[in-house]
């Protein structure tokens, strides 16, 4: 069997048919936020309905927090501390180097947040998230809520102030950057374009802030959770059937298939060239044929 689809011929150069999809972890609920840490050899991730992040060594997984404020999404800032999305405390949190936990937002306007999601730090320090409602919306990745703000994304200055800078979507998910950061790409896991898609929309970014967004792709079948940028700029985006590649103009170049509903993708390994996939139950790793350009 072949683990890749390609649409557009420039997708063969993009993995290789000799590396496989290896499910390298498995026996999880709803598995999110995977971030690689090469200086520890490590990749960490959540498992949110269980409460825990967990950590990925090729000797096998242990746990890394548990209980973990049913955590989702995380990534590292510039200075490579953990940068954390918690449903259960409602905030986004920075782990220390000592261990010790730092809240950087949980409210804004005097409202708690929602559910923060996902994170990406950009290369002036300032940390983007965003705050759909899914972790209050049931007990099973958080805890049942009401709803005191709309779902937006927020930008956090490195002097602590908070800004609500996406403010027009429905359920804002993944984020990532363009590699010159011109670009910012969020994926909306909320409004159905048709019975199985889910969209990514573009920002172009003028003075650090985003401007008006547009419809970039529709992911069919739809799990538009979680985005990441390669070096040569196209988006690789989780969905239904597994992982697309799309170009900056937003076409789809080729699949990789994954036999479980993929949430998010991180790149890591050496030359960030391997991809590691978290998918419902599963961990998911193949070596590409390409570099991720997220920080770290
Ligand atoms: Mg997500």
């Amino acid at each position: 069997m072949s683990f890749f689809e390609v649409i557009d011929p420039r997708f063969r150069t993009y993995v290789m048919g000799n590396a496989p999809v290896k499910q390298i972890a498995t026996g999880f609920d709803w598995v999110e936020g995977p971030v690689w840490f090469g200086d520890a050899g490590c990749l960490l991730f959540s498992d949110i309905p269980n409460n825990r992040i967990l950590r990925w060594t090729p000797e096998g997984v242990t746990t890394f927090r548990q209980p973990s404020n049913y955590a989702n999404g995380h990534t590292r800032d510039r200075q490579g501390r953990l940068v954390s999305c918690e449903h259960g405390t409602r905030r986004v949190t920075r782990t220390e180097w000592d261990g010790s936990v730092t809240v950087i937002a949980d409210s804004y306007r005097g409202k708690r947040l929602n559910s923060p999601n996902d994170v990406i730090v950009a290369s002036d320090g300032a940390i983007w998230f965003s705050d759909p409602h899914y972790g209050i919306m049931t007990d099973y990745e958080g805890f049942k809520s009401e709803q005191e703000l709309p779902c937006h994304v927020y930008r956090v200055d490195p002097d602590g102030t908070i800004e609500a800078v996406i403010t027009d979507m429905n359920c804002p998910n993944g984020l990532a950057f363009s590699p010159d950061e011109s670009r910012l790409y969020v994926a909306d896991t909320g409004r159905m374009f048709s019975s199985d898609s889910q969209h990514i929309l573009a920002f172009d970014m003028a003075g650090g802030r985003p401007t008006e967004g547009r419809m970039f792709h529709a992911i069919a079948p739809g799990c538009a959770d979680g985005i990441r940028v390669d070096s040569d700029g196209n988006l690789w985006s989780s969905a239904g059937d597994g992982v697309h590649c799309l170009s900056p103009q937003g076409d789809l170049m080729g699949r990789i298939l994954v036999p479980e509903t993929v949430s998010n993708i991180c790149f890591g390994g050496r030359a960030k060239h391997h991809l590691f996939i978290t998918a419902t139950t599963s961990v998911y790793a193949v070596v590409l044929n390409r570099n991720g350009v997220q920080w770290p």
